[in-house]
Order: structure tokens, then C-alpha cells, then sequence
């Protein structure tokens, strides 16, 4: 079997009003599902924005959020299109239900590890049920090549990666930029791959 020992990697980006995910609901799902190794084929991608019950919820964010999610445009589709996150953790556990069988999907993303799997675990139980228990995380590569002194690697990658101050914060661009960024180091670290040495000569 792969490497991830499962057919497909499902990239999910979260945008909420903040960090706390029994107190902050999600405002924007994206997902594209690929293939489990690079080149990361893509197989579908959809995006959902959701808009959460009540109105509480528009006191959550801090000031430098709500100013990104205003100049984004992410709150205007939220009114103006938005659906309850019920559906749309109905819709998403139906995408995956069509390419594959429970557990045959690998959350995959940056952050996704400490991020997005709380939220995605407290908020759309149905997509949560067709995840394996672990992670494909560019984020912590990233941070991890920088820990092994490759950063110059990772400095390389941030253009296609957007991963700096530039990072869109919508969904799917989001993960477009997660895919560059696992791309290159895949193409980038290539070169560093050898063959296993024999333990006897
Ligand atoms: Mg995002």
C-alpha cells in the first residue's frame, strides 16, 4: 500500500470567527480530494460557505479578523449565501461517500493537525467519520524543515506556497496554496531521496 496507507488525501481548509471550536463556528469549508502521492492529482474540490444560527456570532471575531474577513469578501457570501453547517457536513461526507469507503480519507492541509480537526471533529461529525486518525500537514513540514536547518527550502516555497502575508484566507485558494507548497518540497526534496543501503554488505 502507500506511503499514507489509505487512497485519498482530503484537503480541507477552515475558516471560523476564531480558535475555540465549541465556541466559534465555521463560516467557509474548502475541499479538494486527490489522489494519496504526489503530484497530489486532484479528483473533486467544492467549497461551502456556511452561516452559522443566531447573531451571537458576530462578536467573535478580534479586530484584525473581522477587518480580514470584510476585505475578503468571506462575510458578505456568508448573508448572502451561507447554509447551516448540517448541510454542509452532509454534503461533504457525500462527496467522499462517492470517490470512497470510511477511513479512506486522509486529512490533509496546514494546521490541519491541531486546527481544523478540533473544529471538524465538534462541528461536522459526519465528514469527521470518514477521516483516518491522522494527518498529511504541510505546516509542520514547513516548520520542520526550518527546525533541520533547510528554512532557505522553505523561503523558496513561500511564493508558491502563499503561505505569508499574503494567504487569501478563503477556502480553496487556501488550499491551492497548500498543494504548491507540498508540491515543491516534493519536487525540491527529491533530489535528496536515495535508495535504502543494505543493512549487511
Ligand atoms: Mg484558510
Amino acid at each position: 500500500m502507500t506511503r499514507t496507507e489509505a487512497p485519498y488525501l482530503a484537503w480541507i481548509d477552515l475558516e471560523t470567527t476564531g480558535v475555540d471550536a465549541h465556541q466559534d463556528p465555521i463560516l467557509e469549508i474548502g475541499l479538494i480530494v486527490t489522489e494519496s502521492l504526489a503530484p497530489f492529482s486532484p479528483l473533486t474540490k467544492r467549497q461551502i460557505v456556511v452561516r452559522p444560527e443566531g447573531d451571537s456570532w458576530t462578536h467573535r471575531f478580534s479586530p484584525k479578523v473581522l477587518e480580514m474577513r470584510l476585505t475578503n469578501g468571506l462575510l458578505a457570501d456568508v448573508f448572502a449565501e451561507g447554509c447551516p453547517i448540517g448541510e454542509a457536513d452532509e454534503e461533504l461526507a457525500a462527496i467522499l461517500s462517492d470517490i470512497g469507503k470510511p477511513h479512506d480519507f486522509v486529512l490533509a492541509g496546514s494546521g490541519v493537525a491541531h486546527f481544523d480537526r478540533r473544529f471538524i471533529d465538534a462541528q461536522l461529525p459526519r465528514l469527521s467519520k470518514m477521516l483516518r486518525y491522522y494527518t498529511v500537514d504541510v505546516g509542520i513540514l514547513r516548520r520542520s524543515l526550518a527546525a533541520i536547518n533547510l528554512s532557505s527550502v522553505v523561503e523558496a516555497a513561500e511564493p508558491v506556497g502563499n503561505f505569508g502575508a499574503t494567504k487569501a484566507h478563503r477556502g480553496l485558494d487556501d488550499i491551492e496554496g497548500h498543494l504548491g507548497e507540498m508540491r515543491f518540497y516534493a519536487e525540491r526534496l527529491a533530489i535528496a531521496a536515495v535508495p535504502s543501503l543494505p543493512l549487511e554488505p
